[in-house]
């Protein structure tokens, strides 16, 4: 490569580097919390909280009277609503390590009947339960949103989980303003979830209507703000993703937090759901993780925006999913990831497999034509054809800024010797594009994800990878001799 380029042409690439730096800053829009008053069949954050004002008065951990006082506000709300509550009692204990919980839970178990249910009493077992045993196909076509009403001892659980129980009960308010859905949707509020999963587990064991739910999503938070992000999904989740591309448009979600999530020792009920064979997204807030778990975690500190965008998932999505067939869909994970300029982008990780042979093969020809700066891009493009198997959902944060480097150095190489702007500087201008919009953004989240010094490891990797990636504009701009 032995083009250079004119002081213009170099002006115009590291103006537009500067433009991506800038761009990647943009947050993603968030949605107004709607007021009390808003239209019945629309979510509103101010009448989720009132719920969580009611349930998260003090800590009301497991077998305390608190907690009965929760747990028959709850009840009553849910019987208010028509749906016909039923109480589920049991026992469960669980030994992870060193952490050793057990005890009696109460979970709250309500039904929404769907259009093809409809002449079965909302309290009864559906009807062919007595078919099905552990080993048998599970899911039907019933929708199941989940929350844990209990606390932990030291804290009122605004956010964790008190919010989740409010928008459980808006979600069920809003169905019931709408028009009727045609699956039944199963509204199960857990207990005894920080003492490890029991109340799930009593669920998952023994209730009637374990195999039922087509889908479960599950609203958690280990914070009190920030944005509500689905982090968790179960495997073959590409008909699961297709489903919140379409339901909510402006869903966060990064197949990055898959592949992480998957990995963690953390649980949550979804855990639980999870290993009973159920398909299932969790949805969650994180940012002010020093209120979790602590007497901060109020109504005070909660955001009715992250409630709001709470809301958003579970109202259109059991919407979604509650009018279509939920038991036959395709195998197979999707690769997914938001921008702050585009909704949801979701295909298959077959196509991510596509993508980093046909990144290898440019790296490849960038090589031979380009000379020695391809040789960074082909290591980076083998590294990618080992993540694109070991980790899907991982390979895009490699896969576009890498094809990014990879069309700027051929660019590069087939150019003529003097480089004005012109179609080929924009090209090699966009080619940078994907390393910001897509790297910044998702290094910014894993910070708060992580802290700052969990997210030092990723951090070093992002910044390599920002650099090779880059390479080619830098000697662009660097170069003026040839
Ligand atoms: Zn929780």
């Amino acid at each position: 490569m032995k083009t250079v380029g004119t002081p213009a042409a170099r002006l115009t690439v590291a103006f537009a580097l500067a433009l991506w730096i800038a761009l990647s800053q943009i947050p993603h829009p968030r949605p107004v919390p709607l007021p009390a008053g808003a239209p019945a069949t629309e979510f509103s954050a101010a009448r989720a909280i009132e719920h969580v004002r009611a349930i998260a008065q003090k800590p009301h951990p497991l077998e305390s009277a608190e907690h009965d006082r929760v747990r028959d506000y709850i009840v009553h709300e849910f019987a208010k609503l028509g749906l016909a509550p039923n109480i589920q009692t049991g026992y469960a204990e669980i030994t992870l390590g060193k952490f050793h919980g057990s005890g009696n839970v109460q979970n709250i178990v309500s039904r929404l009947l769907g259009a093809d249910n409809a002449g079965f009493p909302s309290n009864t077992p559906f009807p062919d339960v007595k078919n099905r045993g552990d080993g048998d196909r599970v899911g039907s076509d019933a929708v199941m949103l989940a929350a844990h009403y209990d606390s932990v001892p030291r804290g009122p659980g605004a956010g964790d989980d008190g919010h989740g129980v409010g928008v459980l009960l808006e979600t069920a308010r809003a169905l019931r303003a709408g028009p009727p859905l045609r699956n039944d949707v199963i509204f199960l509020i857990t207990d005894g979830e920080e003492r490890g999963l029991l109340g799930a587990q009593v669920f998952m064991r023994e209730h009637p209507w374990r195999f039922r739910p087509g889908v479960v999503l599950n609203f958690e938070a280990r914070g009190t703000s920030g944005e509500a992000v689905m982090f968790e999904t179960s495997t073959d989740n590409e008909w699961l993703i297709r489903g919140l591309q379409s339901a909510v448009p402006d869903a966060v979600a990064t197949s990055v937090a898959y592949e992480i999530y998957r990995r963690m020792p953390n649980n949550t009920d979804l855990t639980i759901f999870k290993r009973g064979g159920l398909a299932g997204m969790n949805f969650a807030f994180i940012e002010h993780p020093e209120y979790y778990h602590t007497a901060q975690d109020t109504v005070e500190h909660l955001d009715p925006v992250s409630v709001q965008e709470q809301g958003r998932y579970a109202l259109s999505l059991a919407r979604w999913f509650g009018n279509r067939g939920l038991t036959v869909h395709p195998p197979g994970d999707a690769v997914y990831f938001t921008t702050a300029f585009t909704s949801l982008i979701v295909y298959p990780t077959k196509f991510a497999v596509i993508l980093a042979v046909l990144t290898l093969l440019g790296a490849g020809a960038a090589t031979w034509r380009g000379g020695w700066i391809g040789v960074p891009l082909l290591l980076l493009s083998s590294f990618h054809m080992w993540l694109v198997n070991a980790a899907p959902g991982i390979s895009y944060i490699v896969a576009w800024p890498l094809l990014g480097a990879v069309i700027a150095v051929i660019l590069l190489a087939t150019a003529p010797p003097v480089f004005r702007p012109g179609w080929r500087v924009a090209a090699i201008a966009l080619c940078a594009a994907p390393g910001f919009l897509l790297i910044i953004p998702l290094v910014s989240s894993l910070i708060v994800a992580l802290s700052f010094r969990g997210a030092a490891p990723v951090l070093a990797a992002a910044a390599i990878l920002m650099l090779i990636c880059l390479l080619p504009q830098l000697q662009f701009m660097l170069r003026t001799k040839t």
